[in-house]
């Protein structure tokens, strides 16, 4: 068989035990035909934070003496499959260490495969992830992003769905029958048998060829050296305030210029600034100071700065004045403001378009917010279809 490795790309906290759940099952599955196996977090993604993105990784071989070389780097520099259960993070991650910004693809094999829960078309999501001049093939599962491990392990199947789809990629890896008894013992019964067999006899693959995708340089920046670190552990969100400086020029509060929030958001604010009555609460209430305010006293949310939390939209009081919308809706990061004040037509245009496209219409039965906090299994997104085999089928 060879050494055979993959990754499980998460966002950290809410998908946390999905994320084991799937690297773990699979090694318990080779095991069991007598391979060797580990399955680990990656060493900066721990302490975890909620949404940033993190990953799990798994190595299978023949012997021990090939796990335990294979298994003394850092971290696989490729892996022969790639699974993400959050379509939002296909425009790049970055770990919770702020290293800059890594494509999606960008330890997937040359030839390996991608797996990722979506309810987009491949072209839509291919069309956001960073091109590479290597092929590889993608492989989507029908489903939105699954918040499965939030607050308790309310199972929506992508588990077993993800697994199915893994053993279908790199089938080398044990029989099917390994792979049910590792899911019986690991991840559920019937119903999860079920939906990995289904997953393992329906995946598809398409392949995406050397050059197609994004062609965004991903941000990148010098790392401190050993010598040049200040004493202890510093990260600085927010560096002091730029001051109001020339009234005509607005104000942007200061900001760690590394420290983009990017694909840390699964969704983003859309603001249409001939609703805005100027009242300041998106602005007060914003966790992340991300909003510059313009010179005329709009609000702008500043894409590089927001997270996506959705306090703006819940605390604006104007109907349909602040809306989110997921990211998958987006392949910019430019400002909404300029957009606006450049050409009112193309923006409200924009609006329509985005908020048509990536609408995000559950809310949090107990919150009232949305993106990561909805569909969680409470109510409303994907999760709320009982968990069965038919419902699955549907998907
Ligand atoms: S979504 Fe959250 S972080 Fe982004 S602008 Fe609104 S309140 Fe600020
Ligand atoms: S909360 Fe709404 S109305 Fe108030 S300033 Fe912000 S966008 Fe405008």
């Amino acid at each position: 068989m060879g050494i055979v490795s993959f990754e499980v790309i998460y966002r950290g906290v809410f998908q946390r035990q999905l994320a084991q759940k799937i690297s773990r099952t699979m090694i318990l599955a080779a095991v069991k035909e007598g391979k060797h196996g580990v399955s680990f977090g990656r060493y900066s993604d721990s302490p975890e934070r909620n949404g940033i993105p993190a990953k799990q990784f798994g190595y299978i071989t023949d012997t021990p003496e090939e796990l335990e070389e294979i298994a003394a780097q850092y971290e696989p520099k490729q892996v022969d499959v790639s699974i993400c259960a959050d379509d939002t993070l296909t425009q790049g991650l970055e770990s919770w260490a702020w290293t800059g910004l890594q494509p999606l693809n960008a330890v997937t094999k040359p030839g390996g495969t991608l797996i990722m829960t979506s309810n987009n078309p491949s072209e839509a999501l291919v069309k956001q992830m960073h091109r590479r001049d290597t092929p590889y093939k993608l492989s989507i599962l029908k489903g939105g992003a699954s918040f499965a491990g939030l607050f308790v392990y309310k199972d929506d199947g992508t588990d077993a769905r993800c697994l199915g789809a893994t053993l279908k990629a790199c089938p080398e890896i044990c029989s099917m029958a390994s792979l049910e008894a590792a899911i019986r013992e690991n991840v559920g019964g019937d119903h999860h048998v079920e939906a990995a067999r289904a997953s393992f006899e329906d995946a598809r693959s398409d392949e995406v060829k050397a050059g197609e995708g994004n062609t965004e340089v991903p941000f990148t920046f010098e790392l401190l050296g050993w010598d040049s670190m200040r004493p202890g552990v510093v990260i600085d969100a927010v560096g002091g305030h730029n001051g109001y400086g020339d009234s005509k020029d607005g104000y942007v509060p200061g900001r760690n210029p590394y420290f983009k929030k990017w694909s840390t958001r699964s969704m983003r604010p859309v603001l249409q600034f001939d609703k805005c009555t100027k009242c300041t609460l998106c602005w007060v209430a914003c966790p992340d100071s991300a909003f510059d305010v313009t010179p005329d006293g709009y609000f702008d949310p500043n894409m590089e700065a927001c997270i996506g939390c959705g306090v703006c939209e819940a605390i604006c009081p104007v109907p349909e004045c602040l809306q989110m919308a997921y990211e998958t809706a987006f392949e910019d990061r430019d400002s909404q403001y300029q957009m606006w004040t450049s050409d009112k037509d193309a923006f409200g245009k924009y609006v329509e378009d985005k908020l048509s496209a990536g609408k995000v219409e559950n809310r949090h039965p107990i919150t009232g917010l949305a993106g990561a906090f909805s569909g969680l299994g409470l109510e409303g997104g994907h999760n709320d279809k009982t968990f069965s085999t038919k419902s699955l089928k549907e998907l």
